[in-house]
């Protein structure tokens, strides 16, 4: 499932290639994702976007917002003219721009918020005399779009049930407070949205490994210095990871329709039977946390 970094790579295209636009028409094509009045959107100018957690908001001039989470294989893509010179749509986007899992298309003004745009080349079956829109494609279904009034979204159960976040709210203190309050794994510690907000599946295995730290240890035995190198680990590897995009190993990818790259710059994540990248001359191990694939260093991490 996109983390952090992924959802975060979202969220800064969405400013570059969005903001500015007017949505002028919502196409939902399929209703069970879409919640509220489609109507309350159209008109509105497109002013900032914003993350929680792994959920973004696309906030407009008329105090409605889109609430969007893309779950495991949602994806935004846009076309239009803040985008010149579009590259390929990944095949990663099953079916493509207007395909079976386009799910809803926001029809954007053909204004650019750019001065110096140049001549829109479409990607895609772009309708004819529509240069600018955002695509939501979700093969999978289980992301959501939800109108929601932009000041409160604070108060939705969804934002009102997240831990502090990385670089955010989440300090080294409330860190060490999270992970002393239970005898969890660390590794669900660390992937429980109520406890941090951001971290899943991919980072968590890295930042443990990073850390020395075996993702089944019980989390309120870790020692005060354990706890600050795991802090410092997850921020580490957060970084990395929005410093390549984020990691499209199932269906991730940017707005502009590309890939993100850190599947290819994990530590120990994916790499079963792989050498330890310490040069300790162990394996990298393969096992089942919380239902989850967990891969981890038997030398270099011990419980
Ligand atoms: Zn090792």
């Amino acid at each position: 499932m996109p983390e952090l970094p992924e959802v975060e790579s979202i969220r800064k295209q969405l400013e570059n290639y969005v903001v500015g636009h007017t949505i002028e028409d919502v196409e939902i094509n399929y209703k069970k994702c879409f919640t509220g009045d489609p109507e309350k959107v159209k008109g509105g100018k497109i002013k900032k976007i914003r993350r929680f957690g792994k959920a973004l908001s696309i906030d407009l001039d008329n105090n409605y917002s889109l609430f969007i989470h893309i779950k495991m294989t949602g994806q935004l893509i846009y076309r239009g003219p803040n985008l010149k010179n579009p590259p390929d749509i990944s095949d990663k986007v099953k079916g493509g721009l207007n395909g079976k899992h386009n799910h809803v298309t926001f029809i954007l003004d053909n204004h650019s918020s750019h001065p110096s745009s140049l001549k829109l080349r479409r990607t895609g079956k772009a309708r004819e005399g529509q240069g600018a829109a955002l695509y939501y494609i979700d093969y999978r279904k289980f992301g959501w779009i939800k109108i929601v009034t932009s000041d409160k979204i604070q108060e939705t159960s969804f934002v009102n049930k997240l831990g502090p976040e990385p670089f955010k709210d989440l300090t080294l203190d409330k860190f060490s407070t999270v992970v002393q309050s239970t005898g969890m794994a660390i590794k669900n510690v660390l992937m429980d949205q109520s406890k941090i907000a951001g971290v899943g599946n991919i980072y968590a295995n890295d930042a443990l490994f990073l850390a020395d730290i075996h993702p089944e240890k019980r989390s309120n035995k870790l020692n005060d210095a354990e706890v600050k190198k795991l802090f410092e680990s997850i921020e580490k590897v957060l970084m990395k990871g929005l410093k390549y995009g984020g990691a499209s190993e199932v269906s991730f990818v940017r707005p502009d329709g590309t890939t993100g790259n850190y599947q290819s710059h994990t530590l120990v994540y994916g790499k079963e039977g792989e050498k330890c990248p310490n040069g300790c001359g162990g394996e990298i191990k393969k096992i089942k946390v919380g239902g989850r694939g967990t891969y981890f260093c038997s030398e270099c991490q011990k419980k």
